[in-house]
């Protein structure tokens, strides 16, 4: 794999990095995803949490999600960026917000999920791989 990819939060307190390539590119409109993102749907980066560092201090919040997944979102506590997701069911992996990374040109996602969530406004690009709901498990 190539270099690291790297993120962190607005105020700069938070950075992160990792390094191998993404299990799964997807933007979501479920009904939190739509908290977190301001209104839009949130852009993510699957990626598994063996590469995966952070340095700074995040605050975490626990819900359940849509799909009744008990999730925990980071964020961090100073300027509230949203960072990374995790299902406490799946502690292998992590869900970083594209918006945290350094270059988003990185987050193009390969597909919407939660699309029967999205406003009647909402984007959906047709042309890729979506899910009215919760998506298939993602391979191991
Ligand atoms: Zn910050
Ligand atoms: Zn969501």
């Amino acid at each position: 794999m190539g270099e690291a990819v790297t993120g962190g939060c607005l105020c700069g307190a938070v950075r992160f990095r990792f390094d191998g390539p993404p299990i799964a590119q997807r933007a979501c409109w479920c009904r939190d995803c739509q908290y977190l993102a301001a209104g839009n749907a949130t852009v993510n980066m699957t990626i598994r949490r063996a590469g995966f560092s952070c340095s700074g201090e995040v605050a975490s919040y626990e819900s359940a999600a849509d799909s009744g997944t008990p999730m925990r979102r980071s964020f961090c506590p100073t300027c509230g960026t949203p960072l990374f997701s995790e299902a406490l069911s799946r502690p292998e992996v992590m869900v970083l917000r594209v918006g945290a990374l350094d270059d988003p040109e990185l987050g193009g996602p390969t597909g919407f999920i939660w699309t029967a969530s999205a406003p009647r406004w909402g984007h959906v690009d047709s042309n890729l791989a979506n899910h009215e709901g919760q998506p298939p498990a993602l391979p191991k």
